[in-house]
């Protein structure tokens, strides 16, 4: 049947710039002008896990970041290594999500 094989749906996206999203907080983080202390980066690492819609912007955001370094003759490996961790990461926790799902139905 097709919609077992469906992946599972997203639903209306939400504001990222709104709490708890962190698009805010991310997007300054990479162009340097926010220095999480260790409680907020613990913060945004448990929301960052919990939350695909930030995930996939911190990736995006990563891959301009990349671009942008490459363009400039900037060093990209920094920005490459945390793409590649989150990428990986992200596989990881849709593919959960998706078993999970499967199970459950
Ligand atoms: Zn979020």
């Amino acid at each position: 049947m097709m919609e077992e094989n469906r992946p599972y749906e997203l639903g209306e996206p939400p504001d990222l710039l709104a709490p708890p999203h962190l698009l805010a907080q991310v997007f300054d983080l990479l162009i340097g002008q926010w220095h999480p202390d260790s409680v907020e980066q613990h913060e945004m690492g448990l929301h960052l896990f919990t939350c695909s819609y930030c995930r996939v912007a911190l990736i995006t955001l990563l891959c301009v970041a990349e671009e942008a370094d490459r363009q400039t003759g900037a060093s990209d490996e920094q920005a490459h290594a945390l793409r590649e961790r989150w990428s990986a990461l992200h596989r990881h926790l849709e593919q959960q999500q998706v078993q999970k799902e499967v199970k459950e139905s």
